[in-house]
């Protein structure tokens, strides 16, 4: 496509006049333009290209530049050039016509052409563990945009816009290296092509105005941190009154007890030694209230109980995660004399002297001594 002339583009012959370019154009820049073709990049490219060979094919004198001298003509002489951006009021009427056309067709999420900020708009939101368990009403504070209508969302003083001077209009410039050409977006008007001819007095030359609001949002059981939940009609509003969705994405603070992952959660349980060895039955706290762990007799430290269903809900609504007590086993650092006195006895009744290593480990010691023989 890059390499198409502005006549091939339009797919008109170059001896076309302007009416059979007009259509052609309108033609074109229907099937590219970019509410038609909302995710498709190439379409909006191909749809600027439009624009851009409109401009210069529906402009006499830059047509016969063009004609004679190619792209190259056009970028050195059109700086200084009044009639730069001679087809700019045609342009403008095949706007309107085309958005009038495209009216209910529905122009939602993305950016539109006619808008200098994207509709959509995102907040973040820290809530608590708890409130992410269960769910909660939060009211959010956020500051939206909305097209300024003194300018029509152009930023120029009663939306009276001329053509960029610095890039004649094209939004791009152009520097020469030898035989090279580098372009770069215009750094006056953005890669707009237009520029005020005067700040508007209403938002500042911003081209829109902010406002803060409060939205209510209830937010569903189980939400986890970057969950995104979508309000629909709360984003900025564009020059057609059309308003874009508000996206809030969620930071969930993390538990000084439950940690979570996924929708189920692991909670650590201390454990005394003698509970273990015992198998007693324990209240741990559950995300409800409380549940009673049956310890095995035996237990072992990081040894895990699974509660299935204790987890949290599935945000949307696939059941329940589990709640997994993990087993984390405590000593005595220190013992009066009365306790050793009964461990010691304890051991005794297990059979266990109290130099383990002569006898757990004998055939222990045999086995090394017989890798030196
Ligand atoms: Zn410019
Ligand atoms: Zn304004």
């Amino acid at each position: 496509m890059e390499e198409l002339s502005y006549y091939e583009i339009l797919e008109v012959s170059r001896n076309a006049n302007g009416d059979e370019i007009k259509k052609a154009y309108r033609k074109m820049a229907k099937l590219y333009h970019p509410d038609r073709n909302p995710d498709d990049p190439d379409a909006e490219h191909k749809f600027k290209l439009c624009n851009e060979a409109y401009q210069v094919l529906s402009d006499e004198k830059q047509r016969s530049i063009y004609d004679r001298y190619g792209k190259e003509g056009l970028q050195g002489g059109m700086g200084s050039s009044r009639g730069g951006f001679g087809g700019f009021d045609d342009l403008g009427s095949i706007f309107e016509e085309m958005f009038n056309g495209f009216a209910g067709g529905g122009r939602r999420g993305g950016r539109s052409q006619a808008d200098k900020f994207p509709l959509d708009m995102g907040v973040e939101m820290r809530i608590s563990f708890k409130e992410a368990v269960f769910g909660c009403e939060k009211e959010i504070t956020f500051t939206s945009k909305t097209s300024c209508k003194s300018c029509k969302g152009t930023g120029a003083k009663e939306g009276k816009v001329t053509g960029c001077s610095q890039c004649g209009g094209k939004g791009q410039v152009y520097m020469r290296q030898g035989f090279m050409t580098f372009s770069q977006t215009c750094p006056a008007c953005h890669g707009e092509g237009t520029m005020a001819s005067e700040k508007c007095p209403d938002c500042n030359g911003k081209s829109y105005t902010e406002n803060q609001e409060k939205v209510t949002v209830k937010i569903p059981a189980g939400i986890d941190t970057g969950n995104r939940l979508r309000v629909s009609g709360r984003g900025n509003t564009g020059k057609s009154g059309v308003r874009g969705d508000l996206y809030v994405t969620f930071d969930v603070e993390e538990d000084s007890h439950f940690i979570r992952n996924g929708n189920d959660v692991y909670l650590e349980v201390p454990v005394f030694f003698t509970q273990a060895v015992l198998g007693e039955a324990i209240t741990i706290p559950s995300l409800t209230g409380e549940l009673t762990l049956e310890l095995e007799t035996g237990t072992k430290d990081t040894q895990q109980y699974r509660f299935r269903g204790e987890g949290i809900s599935d945000v949307h609504g696939r059941g329940k995660g589990d709640l997994i007590a993990q087993v984390r086993l405590t000593y005595p650092s220190r013992l009066s004399g009365e306790q050793e006195e009964l461990l010691l006895k304890l051991q005794e009744s297990f059979g266990i002297e109290s130099k383990p290593h002569e006898s757990l480990f004998e055939s222990a010691f045999e086995k090394v001594k017989g890798w030196f023989k």
